[in-house]
């Protein structure tokens, strides 16, 4: 039997005749862009994330960039952020023409180091973009006390993050704006490529509502110059399906990281941290080993996916090189080395589960 890292088909299987009605619907009422779904599901994400506006857009990259250009970040500015996440985060940061500051992160949430954000406070910094790597938050009380003390935005990478919480607060509700993903391997997944913004602020969502249809409030009258980023009927008809079973989703990912716990927690690994500053769901089961290309290759002589979710932090990246020189952040290069990742997916069952922590529990005995 063979476990990959993530089976998105399961998921559709499980859901195939409501997802085939909602695409045939689309097909035969033949409004394909920016129709019936995509507005219903703006709603509805709205009222589950607990914000005044959603604005769904192209992918998770667009979202995080509108969601940068939407709140006025610019040429000049600094934007401080993690060098342990997706390019994407980093890439959104300059595509507005601000420069990313990349910190050290903690080493047991993997996220933003809210002391080492406030020490890389300068005059030109605009910005604070936390990202809530693998579903995990990261600590948004320390780092809105410290953008409210400098008079900074916050924007929230949600790439990862969908249906996560803090006291009963979901991410992308925490900051001035957010970014999600729809990316089919997301926590709530498409068929394909979709993002969304998420914001309280009316500015803000009426900036992005232009800058992802051409700079355009009224058809034909452009007030900015945009993007064509947006998000279609056919993966909102989808998507929804999805955002009506997401805590059910999510409750079986924390499912899968409860069994992985209990099978390895005596190994000599770091496993992911439950009882950080929220409520973790994720999106990777990523845990710390000293001997890693060991471990991945027993799992793969076994049949089992396993991944490094992140190589090269983003301040090693050639594409970087310009903004960080020789910048070191240890934390954040001893993380890349020894991360592993294993499959977690809300389908995967016990018995496939049992079957990963066994070859591991073989190989570090
Ligand atoms: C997936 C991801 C993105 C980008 O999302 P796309 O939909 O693939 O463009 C951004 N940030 C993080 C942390 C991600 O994991």
């Amino acid at each position: 039997m063979r476990i990959p890292m993530v089976d998105v088909k399961r998921q559709y299987a499980a859901i195939r005749e409501e997802v085939d009605r909602g695409v045939a619907e689309v097909l035969a009422d033949g409004r394909y862009i920016l129709g019936p779904n995509v507005n219903a599901f703006e709603t509805e994400v709205a009222d589950y994330i607990g914000v005044r506006h959603a604005i769904g857009v192209a992918s998770g990259t667009d979202a995080l960039h509108l969601a940068l250009e939407g709140a006025g970040i610019g040429p000049g500015m600094e934007v401080i952020t993690s060098p342990f996440t997706f390019i994407a985060t980093a890439e959104a940061i300059r595509y507005v023409g601000a420069t990313p500051v990349f910190v050290d992160i903690d080493p047991r949430t993997f996220n933003l180091d809210p002391e080492q954000v406030e020490a890389a406070v300068t005059g030109r910094t605009a910005a604070i973009m936390p990202v809530h790597l693998f579903g995990q938050p990261a600590d948004m009380g320390a780092l809105g006390s410290i953008a409210e003390r400098h008079g900074l935005k916050v924007i929230e990478d949600c790439a990862q993050s969908f249906g996560a919480t803090i006291d009963g607060r979901q991410t992308g509700s925490l900051g001035l704006a957010a970014g999600f993903s729809f990316f089919p391997s997301k926590n709530l997944g498409g068929a394909g490529d979709g993002g969304m913004v998420t914001t309280d602020d009316d500015a803000v969502a009426e900036h992005v509502r232009q800058l992802r249809n051409h700079g355009s409030a009224r058809r034909y009258y452009h007030d900015r110059i945009g993007y064509n980023s947006r998000l279609d009927e056919l993966q909102a008809s989808i998507l929804r399906v999805k955002l009506a079973r997401i805590d059910t989703y999510n409750r079986g990912r924390r499912r899968v990281a409860r069994r992985y716990a209990d099978h390895l927690a005596d190994l000599p690994l770091e496993l992911p941290l439950e009882g950080g500053p929220g409520v973790h769901v994720y999106h990777q089961y990523t845990l710390l080993v000293d001997d890693r290309e060991t471990l991945q290759q027993a799992l793969a002589d076994a049949g089992i996916a396993s991944a490094i979710y992140y190589p090269v932090p983003l301040h090693r990246q050639k594409a970087f090189a310009d903004v960080c020189g020789d910048l070191a952040l240890p934390v954040s290069e001893q993380t890349a080395e020894r991360c592993l990742s294993l499959p977690v997916f809300p389908e995967l069952e016990d018995a496939e589960i049992d079957q990963v922590a066994e070859v591991i529990r073989d190989t570090l005995r």
